[in-house]
């Protein structure tokens, strides 16, 4: 089944169940609303505007926006046209945008109104310029009312989104109809770039078969119906919105609740309250910063059942809150990657307290994992080595990257994924790290997630990264980075090592501490050690 076909299914299924809600970023507007069929119908009506403007399948039509009901459509619109929806990074600039727009040769592009953060239109029009293939720019409303541009002038190869949706009248339903008969489950849909925290992103090739098999085995587990509504503050540029959010919400009856337009910790509990939503979705930092809010206790909760954290290790004391303070009793921790569509290994219901601190769950179903050692060898049980994933999930290949393609999915069908893992005896994966964070310290190896759970315990710290920098002697060498929490006494080298003293062997103790105000992070919301690396080399010289 395609997209388009599992969703036009679920659409007379639950004709009138809310299956989109976006709330209002101006205070005192109302929330914006789509019932399966109106959401259903805004969606053929884009589909046709784009048929209309001679959009063919496998043709790339990217999308440059934070998150807004708008996104959504156009995702399910690519989809049953069979064009490639590119997720383009909102926080790109100019010259990164150019290069995506290059690399994969993209027809059209779909761009937010500026904002005060960002000069989308100047930047999309600077693309637009040097790169001959791009053909159309759609410029989206002004959603928030704030942007800088309403009612820029549009030019040459410009459109705004409501005049490319006047281009529909010129196709009929049964067009589509036709289109949607053409296309292939197997087709790539999706060219989905990964975050970038560990270099430059790649494109990552992705198949409705890949992630609408994805999507939908992830509500299974997390047994969503037509009555769960999914609160989705992460961005839907990114795999953890549009996947594990959108296409696993909507492929259940279920609705899908949009914060804001980018995340603030309020907006998203005032999301969850304001629409009873069932689940919400964060990274560990998101869910930090909401249990972190001055009014945390006076927001209503009592609706949230379950929900998705993914994307890096969850510290344990707050996934004991997330579980206890903020009512997720089911909360799942999910593990995986852009390349495998992403999830691959996701905790359960029934698992225990520790099954979801200390480990990612099991494998997926009808997906396979093993670990392997640096020859490829698969380890003893319990033993560390690199995490493999085999199955439907595992993406056609990057983009126009035939040799990269290479390196991570092997022969027999295998991505190697970089991160360093082991397996219990029953199946369960503890992720020990990346591999290119490892720490070798005096030929010791360092994982450095069991230093940070330590000293995550330090009543001072609010959130801690621990790198290796380099060192004459050692090779290489520990370094705290630490948030203090507000009010918080300071914190230097010699405290630290005095908090270690007798708990961490010698050489796990950190040399240097940082205090910051901030960790750099990627818009998908995970710490760029490699940039705190250069940082923290060119300091110390
Ligand atoms: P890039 O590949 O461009 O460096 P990235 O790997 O962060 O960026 P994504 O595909 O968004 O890009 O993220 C996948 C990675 O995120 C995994 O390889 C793993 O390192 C990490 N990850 C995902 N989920 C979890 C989790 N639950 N616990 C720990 N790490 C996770
Ligand atoms: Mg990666």
């Amino acid at each position: 089944e395609t997209i388009g076909e599992n969703f036009e299914r679920v659409v007379a299924q639950f004709p009138l169940h809310d299956a989109l809600i976006e709330a209002a970023a101006v205070p005192g507007a109302d929330a914006r609303r789509w019932s399966y069929t109106k959401l259903n119908d805004d969606v053929d009506r884009l589909a046709r505007a784009l048929l209309a403007l001679g959009v063919v399948k496998g043709e790339r039509v990217g999308i440059w926006s934070p998150n807004c009901a708008e996104w959504t459509i156009l995702q399910y619109a690519t989809a049953k046209i069979g064009a490639v929806l590119v997720n383009v990074n909102p926080s790109y600039r100019s010259h990164e945008l150019e290069f995506v727009v290059k690399q994969n040769g993209m027809r059209m592009l779909v761009t937010a109104p500026s904002d005060r953060n960002s000069d989308y239109v100047g930047m999309a029009r600077q693309a637009l310029a040097g790169c001959p293939d791009l053909r159309e720019l759609v410029f989206l409303p002004d959603f928030d009312m704030e942007g800088l541009d309403a009612g820029v002038p549009v030019g040459e190869q410009e459109l705004t989104y409501a005049e490319l949706l006047k281009q529909a009248d010129a196709v009929g339903h049964s067009e589509l109809k036709a289109r949607m008969a053409g296309l292939d489950p197997h087709d790539p849909i999706n060219l989905q770039y990964t975050s970038g925290t560990t270099g430059f992103p790649k494109g990552a090739t992705l198949t409705h078969h890949n992630i609408l098999n994805n999507g939908y085995s992830i509500g299974e587990l997390l047994n969503y119906t037509e009555h769960d509504r999914v609160v989705i503050p992460v961005p839907f540029y990114h795999c953890f919105g549009m996947v594990i959010g959108n296409l696993n919400a909507l492929s259940h009856g279920a609705a899908t609740i949009i914060p804001g337009r980018g995340f603030t910790p309020a907006a998203a509990l005032e999301a969850v309250q304001d629409f009873g939503g069932t689940a919400l979705y964060g990274v560990p930092t998101m869910f930090i910063a909401e249990l972190a809010l001055p009014d945390f206790a006076s927001y209503d909760l009592s609706t949230l059942r379950t929900g998705v954290m993914a994307g890096s290790l969850c510290p344990i004391e707050v996934m004991n809150r997330v579980i206890s303070e903020m009512n997720m009793k089911d909360v799942a921790i999910c593990y995986g990657m852009t390349e495998t569509s992403p999830v691959s290994t996701m905790t359960r219901g029934g698992d225990t307290l520790q099954h979801r601190t200390e480990t990612v769950g099991r494998t997926m179903p009808r997906l396979e994992s093993k670990i392997v050692d640096l020859a490829g060898e698969v380890v003893e049980r319990g033993v560390i080595g690199e995490l493999c994933t085999r199955g439907y999930a595992v993406m056609q290949g990057y983009w126009n990257q035939p040799d990269k393609t290479a390196e991570a999915i092997d022969a027999d069908g295998w991505m190697h994924t970089g991160d360093l893992a082991r397996m219990d005896d029953d199946g369960y994966v503890v992720i020990e790290g990346r591999m290119k964070d490892m720490v070798i310290r005096g030929g010791e190896n360092i994982y450095p997630r069991e230093i940070e759970e330590f000293l995550y315990t330090h009543p001072s710290i609010q959130d801690v990264q621990v790198i290796g920098v380099p060192d004459a002697r050692y090779g290489e060498e520990l370094m705290a980075c630490i948030i203090l929490k507000p009010g918080a006494e300071p914190l230097d080298a010699a405290a630290v090592a005095e908090f270690c003293r007798g708990k961490l062997a010698h050489y796990k103790v950190p040399r240097y501490v940082d205090v910051r105000d901030s960790f750099p992070m990627t818009v998908s919301g995970k710490v760029r050690k490699v940039e705190m690396r250069e940082e923290a080399v060119a300091r110390l010289g």
